[in-house]
């Protein structure tokens, strides 16, 4: 199984699971996902949700080199209404795509509510910051990694464009800037993560901040929980990511004018050589 789900008490446990890709998104991935949350929601008996990666890290992004990488295969769409994008041509191919299976995805599952937690080990690089970020609360353990490196391939920052608000505009601007990684310590002091705790105690506190969270009335966490999605986005996040969405395809489509392809020849190989250095 991509997502593997499992209930313990009052908590869903939903669990990525290519580890030997260390958790690659295709969108079979986000898809299985989504229909673990649905799961998750519907199932009265679950308080809270608690997104994890299995094996060494949590989530070293978006599939661009696995065998399974399944860009022009066809799902039943869930966050936009919008045409099915395989077999379009150029951008409308691209827009359609990443509005449903990124962004559109992304804020479904922001939406979600119950109180979700990602529970954060080893990488957590581009597509992996995305989940992340949509989580209520992050938990990482001592050996979590964070970092966007796609500025390497001339796009400003991946599709859920959440940076200027999780991190402050000049942590963000560091990082993308750089492509360097940042570790669980400065994330923390950055106020991106909840809590930093031993690699070997991450399951056991984070499923015991999950059960205090448990013990809350369902309606008032899910309404304190829209109140502060909702303030976030008065302070400027949704439309900002928006605007943002543009520029992303506008770097999509320029790569597709001048190099190779639209992420500018680029695949998980040549990213991992052209090297996210410790910026941490
Ligand atoms: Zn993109």
């Amino acid at each position: 199984m991509t997502v593997e789900y499992e209930r313990r008490d009052a908590v869903a446990l939903v669990t990525m699971n290519r580890p030997e890709y260390r958790n690659a998104q295709n969108s079979a991935m986000t898809y299985a996902l989504d229909a673990a949350f649905v799961r998750a929601v519907d199932d009265d008996e679950v308080k809270v949700i608690v997104l994890a990666g299995a094996g060494k890290h949590f989530s070293a992004g978006h599939d661009i080199g696995t065998p399974e990488r399944d860009v022009h295969v066809s799902y039943e769409r869930k966050a936009v209404l919008w045409w099915d994008h395989v077999g379009r041509p150029g951008g409308d191919l691209r827009y359609a795509r990443e509005m449903e299976v990124y962004l559109g995805m992304c804020r479904r599952w922001r939406e979600i509510p119950k109180p979700t937690i990602a529970m954060v080990q080893g990488a957590c690089i581009a597509g992996g910051l995305m989940l992340a970020w949509v989580c209520d609360l992050i938990v990482a353990a001592d050996d979590a990694f964070f970092a966007d490196p796609v500025v390497r391939m001339g796009i400003p920052g991946v599709e859920y464009f959440a940076h200027p608000w999780v991190l402050g505009p000049r942590a963000a601007k560091e990082f993308l800037f750089t492509g360097d990684r940042f570790d669980a310590a400065r994330a923390h002091q950055l106020g991106m993560v909840n809590r930093v705790v031993p690699r070997a105690d991450l399951e056991t506190e984070t499923l015991a901040i999950a059960a205090r969270i448990a013990e809350m009335p369902r309606f008032g966490l899910a309404l304190a929980k829209k109140a502060v999605n909702q303030a976030e986005d008065e302070m400027g996040m949704r439309t900002g990511m928006d605007s943002v969405f543009g520029l992303h395809h506008f770097a999509h489509a320029h790569n597709a004018e001048v190099s190779p392809d639209p992420l500018a020849g680029m695949d998980a190989r040549s990213m991992k050589a052209a090297g996210a250095r410790d910026g941490s």
